[in-house]
């Protein structure tokens, strides 16, 4: 038994052994345009489907969908086959539909203000279970007339730390989901072996850089990686990348009340990125809320004269919209730990038509 996302088209062939070769094309489009369980792939024999929906089962069982912003924002809390539990967040802006996805139960990363590393490591995501919550998130979109066309690295986990599988699954995005590689963000805590991977990687997808401080003595601080990866190395790592790929480069920023958001803050940013000849793109995020961490987020003013200041010194910066704070789903908000109302859920997210909007 293996879950629906899980298996290549060539190991799907070996499960459909003895069926005519079409067969496999009417599943593929069923799973990665339909997004379809086999169950609901009605073109197929009713004996084929049976021995489908035995063989291969959805790894993602929805505990609880909530929705904010008006409908424009949904998080989904999943349980997988062995109870673990992660979140996937779903969101409709006017020109686009973006989903951003967990890569691993958990994070070994540790850096304090994130409820995700506040919660620590599980283990890592598989393919399957990376790709249903695209093919899950497709899904809503599509019975809301939207059409999701990117996705983010940026929910539960550190992809880089798992970057095989994560590699494995943007692969399957990019050629069966028709994700555009442009359209694909990888963030990263800032492991630099990862990010050297990465580099050699064929396809040329988007990478942002978790960075929060400019100089090792506060990054030590608030980011632990980076006493094993210094910025400096890290930088060298981002020049790299961009210089082979061509790609967007941005760096993230969650502003921290008094603590990386002074206008030194920003003066260091800005000379660093100078130095190595980075044209990154800052995206500043008021930080979000945590259980764990008391330190709060900056006002909005402050924001908004940090990204003033960087531009001043020629660096691109652009303030974050935050997207479903109120129902946890925002950045570093996702930590799939609270136990839940089952009152809440919906029984599950395929066949029962989604619905675009409500407060569950
Ligand atoms: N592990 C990866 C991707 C997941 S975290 C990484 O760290 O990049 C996604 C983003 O949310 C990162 O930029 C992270 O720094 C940011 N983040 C974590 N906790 C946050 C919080 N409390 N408020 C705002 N952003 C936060
Ligand atoms: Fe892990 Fe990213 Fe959270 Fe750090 S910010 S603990 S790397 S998920």
């Amino acid at each position: 038994m293996t879950s629906l996302y899980q298996p290549s088209r060539d190991e799907l062939t070996t499960l459909l052994d003895g069926e005519p070769r079409y067969r496999l094309d009417q599943i593929w489009q069923g799973l990665y345009q339909q997004y379809s369980t086999p169950a609901e792939m009605t073109n197929l024999p009713k004996a084929l489907r049976a021995k489908l929906a035995e063989a291969l089962t959805p790894a993602l069982q929805v505990v609880v969908r909530r929705v904010s912003d008006g409908g424009d924002t949904v998080k989904y809390l999943w349980e997988l086959h062995d109870g673990r539990r992660i979140e996937t967040v779903l969101m409709l802006y006017p020109d686009r539909v973006t989903v951003c996805v967990s890569s691993q139960v958990g994070c070994a990363m540790g850096c304090g203000f994130c409820a995700t590393g506040q919660a620590g490591f599980g283990r890592h995501l598989t393919v399957g279970e990376i790709v249903e919550q695209v093919a899950m998130a497709a899904r809503e979109a599509r019975s809301m007339d939207r059409r999701l066309g990117n996705v983010v690295f940026m929910g539960m986990g550190e992809p880089l730390a798992n970057e095989a599988v994560v590699w494995e699954s943007v692969e399957r995005l990019h050629d069966d989901l028709g994700i555009s590689a442009r359209k694909l963000t990888i963030s990263t805590v800032g492991l630099v072996p990862g990010i050297r991977r990465l580099t050699e990687r064929p396809l040329p997808v988007n990478l942002a850089v978790s960075l929060h401080a400019a100089n090792d003595r506060l990054r030590d601080e608030l980011v632990p990686i980076n006493k094993r990866y210094p910025i400096d190395e890290l930088m060298a790592a981002c020049a790299d990348y961009l210089a082979v790929k061509g790609r967007r480069l941005s760096f993230e920023w969650a502003m921290i009340d008094g603590v990386n958001d002074r206008p030194i803050d920003a003066t260091e940013l800005a000379k660093l990125c100078r130095r190595f000849r980075l044209p990154a793109h800052v995206n500043l995020i008021p930080l979000n809320p945590t259980p764990g961490y008391p330190t709060v987020g900056s006002p909005l003013k402050r924001v908004h004269e940090f990204r003033d200041k960087l531009e001043a010194l020629g660096v691109n910066a652009t303030v974050r919209r935050n997207r479903g704070a109120d129902i946890d789903a925002a950045c570093g908000q996702l930590a799939a730990g609270q136990p839940v109302a089952i009152s809440q859920s919906r029984a599950s997210v395929r066949g029962s038509g989604p619905q675009p909007s409500g407060t569950d």
